[in-house]
């Protein structure tokens, strides 16, 4: 066995490794393509990241092709997200033309290998018109949701469906996510991978350099959230809820740690009304990182005492599922995807308001014993069901189910 299917095997068990290659052996020199439309920033980049190498491993010819477009494209593609988010944005022709034509531009150039591919994923809705752009496709096609869309503001999601409803299935995280659609539709939630930069282990010194890099104080207890400046994040309410906790306990620190996705126009109008709510306290640490901050983000979760992913609307959130991995149960909003992670009281804490966060914080401060215990508990949740192993076990079950049903 490779050294790298060693390595999963390790971490994961050797029945995760045996299956995967049981699974993968008839797909052995079969061409796969993922599709999205950014190679850094964002839960979408970080799973292909080391997915695609570990597909490749197994024999199965894996690439990941990118879309790319201009300002028009991503503004249309980000109003679509909040859109199938539940926010009743309009998407004026103008955008919707630019969405139609940066695709059919896109397709000029990948249509030779998508056309050719026996298996492709078609991640999210910016690519999701591909499909209909390569006529002589002779493979499967999945369009994979990774957005919290149970509730998508109807006009936009019924633009979307007509792209989407040609696909052969499609998947989604969460039962709650699924849409009327005349395929089978999966549910397969996401993974982090155990051996990525982000979620390995680091030794102290690596942790120690962190706290000396952000001029954190090691002596004083650190909340820490990690994710794109986006309102859906809630930013603003996890300074809501730092500030009441700094009523009690004023010794409190606060980390944002949060960078930009290529494809997410609206992070420094965010980025902006983040500075404004912080002012001038000292103990607020905002963070611009690059996006191949992956060993500073590793260090700044394992350093915290608290991580929180307050969101309002979250697809999956893999920043609960790293921060879990780590040991550290996570306080995050009672949405989406974040609910599937978080056992309430057993792994973490659902919240729905700043104040409710607030409590939680105190409470797992005042007691490290229960601290430490949940997060033994949200670590051991993760392994048996958030690595990148379990997750790609299902896709490849997806596609062998698909090439069944067809052979029948
Ligand atoms: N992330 C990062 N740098 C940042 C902010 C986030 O590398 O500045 C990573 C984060 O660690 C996680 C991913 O980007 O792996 C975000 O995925 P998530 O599902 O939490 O949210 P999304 O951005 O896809 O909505």
């Amino acid at each position: 066995m490779s050294d790298l299917l060693n390595a999963y095997q390790r971490v994961a068990g050797k029945d995760a490794v045996d299956h995967l290659q049981q699974l993968s052996a008839p797909l052995k020199g079969a061409k796969f393509v993922h599709v999205n439309s950014t190679r850094v920033g964002g839960g979408v980049a970080e799973i292909l990241m080391k997915m695609v190498p570990l597909m490749n491993e197994l024999g199965i010819e894996t690439s990941w092709e990118v879309i790319t477009g201009e300002d028009k494209f991503y503004q249309c593609t980000k109003s679509m997200h909040n859109a199938l988010q539940g926010d009743p944005v309009n998407i004026t022709s103008d955008l919707l033309k630019a969405y139609e034509e940066t695709n059919a531009k896109n397709a000029e150039t990948l249509r030779p290998i998508l056309e050719d591919a026996d298996y492709v994923i078609i991640h999210d809705p910016q690519p999701a018109p591909l499909l209909s752009l390569c006529p002589n496709r002779k493979g499967k096609w999945v369009w994979r949701c990774h957005i919290d869309a149970s509730k998508p503001y109807p006009p936009v999601w019924n633009y979307l469906s007509q792209y989407v409803k040609d696909y052969d299935a499609s998947f989604f995280s969460l039962a709650d996510f699924a849409q009327q659609l005349p395929h089978t539709q999966y549910l397969i939630p996401p993974s982090i991978d155990p051996l990525r930069e982000k979620n390995m282990e680091l030794s102290q010194a690596e942790i120690d350099s962190t706290y000396e890099e952000f001029n954190l104080d090691r002596t004083r207890p650190i909340m820490l959230q990690v994710s794109r400046y986006d309102r859906f994040k809630d930013p603003i309410g996890v300074i809501q809820a730092y500030k009441l906790v700094k009523q009690s306990i004023p010794e409190i620190q606060l980390v944002l740690a949060g960078g930009g996705a290529t494809d997410d126009p609206e992070g420094e109008e965010v980025l902006k009304e983040v500075r404004d709510s912080a002012g001038n306290d000292t103990d607020i640490h905002i963070l611009l990182l690059p996006p191949d901050a992956h060993k500073t983000i590793n260090a700044l979760q394992r350093l915290s005492d608290i991580v929180l992913q307050k969101s309002l609307k979250e697809g999956f959130g893999l920043t609960v599922t790293e921060a879990m991995w780590k040991g550290k149960p996570v306080i995050g909003g009672n949405t989406g995807g974040i609910r599937l992670q978080i056992i309430n009281h057993h792994t973490g804490f659902l919240v729905d308001t700043p104040e409710g966060a607030a409590l939680r914080i105190q409470e797992l401060l005042q007691n490290p014993d229960k601290m430490k215990e949940m997060g033994k508990q949200a670590k051991e949740y993760v392994r048996e069901n958030f690595l990148s192993t379990r997750h790609l076990r299902e896709i490849l079950s997806l596609f062998t189910i698909l090439d069944n049903q067809s052979k029948s």
